[in-house]
């Protein structure tokens, strides 16, 4: 019997249905034939905490660091028990077992360190599916691997090293900084790792970046052309050696600017260049987990967790659209036999596509449909599944729809439209204007909206005006030419969309060549999966917040800010997962091994370490009052049933002191007794905190 060992369920259902036999379900596996597959549900065994390796590693110590285990252990995570042991049992009626974990490093991963945990001897195939439509699955069968292939242990040994880094790094430092952060009195976790301190760097930088925006003014002019035809408005370009411009280009010089529109206005003008070209926009590619993220964040305000979630539902509980935790916005070739069907059924599940989606025609073959672009999974598309209308709830409606929309733009023609580039000459100045006139929606048909407002990024060139119809070498007049008062505009807060768009590309942040190339490869920090949850693990850990209530925008905290001002950059750099990358391909490749890229590693982490232990942090600490009572404890203002009230920081040392008094207005309220003639009552001593 030959045991597959699938990544995640729906994997091993798509492997199931292309082996030979009949297929028997139970709850870990399916038999088909003279084959079993059962499944792992993502990373089903975890590491030790360092409490697992030594108790007394529980007690949070500036000594014990760093920790680093001599010998690396996993444990099962919670829940997975069973699958774990309907794995072990299988293993044992095996006489082979294929590792099919996703066609990556973290998949190969996955299931060889559940092989390995249980102590697997049997011998072990790889085999690779990336797309679970039947023609991939079956080539896949067909073109099984050996597990030992160089390959697919170089991949191993490096996400193996990558997660090993990952818990050195995060877990040391994180306890760094906090007892760092404990020594001036702060209370809560000042947690690091690899991909959330540089993504809250990211948000800090911006923050200060506005707040330390000073704006510049400078001077545009518009001049108001008449020409037979109809008026328009053009805007003026510097000319080569133009004075009274700054390195941007942008005329800052106001005696210039106001002399310019003096000078030109009741000037005769020509028309230079008069261009029309027609220009085809393609409909946009489905949605990969982050561009639907941005999308739905864009459009109806969802935070990137919430889109995750939703998106899971979606495929898990109602089955009405594929995987979602997918980096790839294309879909394979074989996929496109399914359009009439789906397209079928998602009119059925959404009647009010059904006019626009009649004129779909799936003969047409979109660029998405393209199998050199498929990663390890595709794009996220609708199933063939009907929706029983009533179970969707709001938000996985909206999200189902842009889901839909986008599956159905791929079968519609570009949208055309005429471009038209004007150049005019003033008494020897440059001005332009350019035009877009629509010729037929094509793919936005489905979307029943003009393109989006805002796209340019310019807000001088006025595309959106009508232009009257003209040719090259016409006379004109410049009715009128007017400076306009201007000032540069400080950097845009970061909304999710933002910050998720700034993860993929974090390129544009580094500037160390070698790792800005690897992480412009690599797409960015963190993953298609665990983007979303790194947000919210910042907004937990009370490092970001909204700018106000209900709003989109984010801002870092004062402990975010104070965390990233005491950081040394190697911490908080996004290059340091760059270089990180480019040390994990030399594993994967063979040419380093993951015992000595931990050892490098380990030594920048002992340095950071040992400077956190002198690190200057500005966090906000609670502010604290010496208790009268014991005279060596510190009131500090506790939330308790009753509303706030003030206790003794030795309430559980030896001896206890059990001081508690009532907050007056932010402060421990000394004074109990009732003044001018307002009767107040005792503060009654509180209950202790636990
Ligand atoms: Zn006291």
């Amino acid at each position: 019997m030959r045991l597959f060992i699938a990544e995640k369920p729906s994997l091993a259902a798509a492997i199931a249905a292309q082996l030979p036999g009949t297929a028997t379900k139970t709850r870990t596996h399916i038999e088909v034939g003279n084959d079993i597959v059962t499944w792992c549900v993502g990373h089903i065994l975890e590491q030790f905490m360092p409490e697992d390796y030594d108790a007394s590693l529980k007690q949070w110590r500036a000594e014990s660091l760093p920790i680093a285990p001599a010998q690396w252990k996993l444990k099962i995570k919670d829940g997975m028990q069973g699958q774990v042991k309907a794995i072990g049992d299988l293993l044992k009626k095996a006489d082979a077992v294929v590792n099919a974990g996703d066609p990556d490093r973290e998949g190969q991963l996955l299931v060889d360190e559940v092989l390995l945990y249980l102590g697997n001897r049997k011998p072990v195939q790889r085999v690779l599916v990336s797309d679970y439509n039947e023609a991939p699955v079956k080539k896949a069968l067909a073109s099984i691997k050996s597990n030992n292939d160089p390959q697919f242990r170089g991949w191993y040994e490096s996400a193996l090293a990558r997660s090993r880094f990952d818990w050195l790094f995060g877990l040391n430092l994180t306890r760094a900084y906090t007892l760092a952060a404990r020594r001036i009195g702060y209370e809560g976790v000042l947690s690091v790792g690899r991909v959330q301190t540089p993504t809250l760097g990211l948000v800090v930088g911006r923050d200060l970046a506005i707040e330390n925006f000073k704006p510049i003014p400078f001077y545009t002019l518009t001049a108001t052309v008449q020409h037979a035809n109809g008026t328009f408005a053009a805007n003026w370009r510097a000319k080569p050696g133009q004075t009274g411009l700054d390195d941007e280009g942008r005329l800052i010089d106001a005696a210039t600017a106001q002399a310019l529109a003096t000078r030109l206005t009741g000037k005769s003008a020509r028309i230079e260049k008069y261009e029309k070209k027609p220009a085809n926009e393609n409909a946009p590619l489905p949605f990969s987990l982050s561009s639907l993220q941005m999308a739905a964040n864009d459009r109806y305000g969802l935070t990137a967790q919430q889109v995750l979630d939703i998106c899971q539902a979606l495929y898990e509980t109602h089955k009405l659209t594929t995987y979602p935790r997918t980096d790839c916005n294309y879909l394979s070739e074989a996929q496109h036999a399914d359009a009439a069907t789906i397209i079928g059924v998602v009119t059925a599940n959404l009647p009010e596509l059904a006019t626009v989606a009649k004129k779909a025609d799936t003969s047409r073959k979109s660029p998405a449909f393209n199998d050199s672009k498929v990663t390890a999974h595709h794009a996220i598309v609708p199933t063939s599944r009907r929706m029983d209308a009533a179970s969707l709830n709001d938000n996985e409606r909206k999200v189902y729809d842009m889901v839909v929309r986008t599956y159905l733009a791929q079968f519609f023609p570009p949208s055309q439209f005429l471009k038209t580039d004007i150049e005019v000459a003033i008494d020897g100045e440059k001005f332009t204007a350019k035009g877009k006139t629509p010729v037929s929606a094509g793919w936005r048909e489905i979307y029943a909206q003009p393109e989006p407002e805002g796209e340019d990024a310019d807000s001088e060139d006025d595309d959106k005006q009508a232009l009257p119809a003209m040719n090259q070498g016409d006379a004109a007049q410049c009715k009128q030419c007017v400076a306009n008062n201007r000032k540069t505009t400080p950097p845009q807060r970061f909304t999710e969309k933002l910050l998720l768009a700034a993860m993929v590309d974090i390129h544009k942040y580094v500037d160390d060549p070698a790792a800005k190339a690897r992480l412009k490869e690599g797409q960015g920090i963190g993953t298609e999966a665990t983007r979303a949850g790194i947000i919210e693990e910042l907004k937990k850990r009370g490092f970001i917040g909204q700018l106000k209530a209900g709003s989109k925008q984010i801002v870092s905290t004062p402990a975010g800010r104070g965390l990233i001002a005491a950081l040394p950059a190697h911490a908080k750099n996004p290059a340091l997962t760059g270089i990180c990358e480019q040390a994990l391909d030399m594993v994967a490749a063979g040419r380093l091994s993951g015992d000595d890229f931990i050892a490098r590693n380990m030594q920048l982490i002992t340095k950071l370490v040992t400077d956190a232990s002198s690190a200057t942090l500005n966090v906000p600490v609670a502010p604290t009052f010496p208790c009268p009572d014991c005279k060596t404890g510190q009131l500090k203002k506790r939330n308790g049933k009753n509303g706030a009230f003030w206790s003794c920081s030795n309430w559980n040392a030896e001896p206890k002191c059990s001081a508690a008094y009532d907050d007056f207005r932010g402060k421990p309220n000394f004074n109990p007794k009732p003044k001018g003639g307002f009767a107040k009552k005792a503060p009654a001593k509180k209950a202790q905190p636990k």
